[in-house]
């Protein structure tokens, strides 16, 4: 089994029910198990000015499958997500999952980079990273700890 960690987000319709929905179909994957989850953060939106708060969440999982069978189960959670949310007609994205960690591999080919390359900026990623896994070393990024302590969180705050 590998240890995962797997960043949530999402930003249109009901977000918060959306990554509800999402843990609840991380931990339905084959050969996976939903160790624990973080809060929901509500977070300002990134890039573009003109558009909703986010809803942000991390998930802890182990699991059997490898990255890229992992990768294309998260990529079919966030279609079905959107086919909820948009009814018929395709519509911008609700759900984004990404993949963080596993167990510290470093990979990287035209599909899939581990660990993410953009965790050590984002607070909206380290925030709820850093409940789960505060110790967890990020392989040429840093600590989650220490990478929070460096990262903008103006702004974020935990749902009750
Ligand atoms: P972002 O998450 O950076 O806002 P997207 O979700 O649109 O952008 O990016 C999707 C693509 O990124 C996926 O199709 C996938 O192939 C690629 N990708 C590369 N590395 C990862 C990763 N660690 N986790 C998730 N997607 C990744
Ligand atoms: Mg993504």
């Amino acid at each position: 089994m590998t240890r995962v960690f797997v960043a949530l987000g999402g930003n249109l319709g009901d977000a918060q029910a959306t990554l509800r929905q999402a843990l609840d179909a991380l931990g339905s994957l084959p050969r996976t198990r939903l160790v624990a989850h973080s809060r929901i953060y509500r977070t300002p939106p990134w890039g573009l000015r003109e558009q909703p708060p986010f809803f942000n969440a991390a998930a802890e999982l182990d699991t059997g499958l490898g990255p890229h069978e992992l990768l294309d189960a998260l990529l079919q959670i966030e279609r079905a997500a959107g086919r909820v949310r948009d009814g018929e007609r395709w519509g911008p994205r609700t759900l984004d999952l990404d993949l963080l960690h596993m167990d510290g591999a470093m990979l990287s080919d035209q599909r899939l980079t581990l660990p993410h390359p953009r965790i050590a900026q984002r607070a909206f990623v380290l925030l709820p990273l850093a409940e789960l896994a505060p110790d967890l070393e990020v392989p040429g990024q840093g600590r989650v700890v220490d990478l929070l302590a460096a990262a903008d969180a103006t702004g974020c705050e935990a749902l009750p």
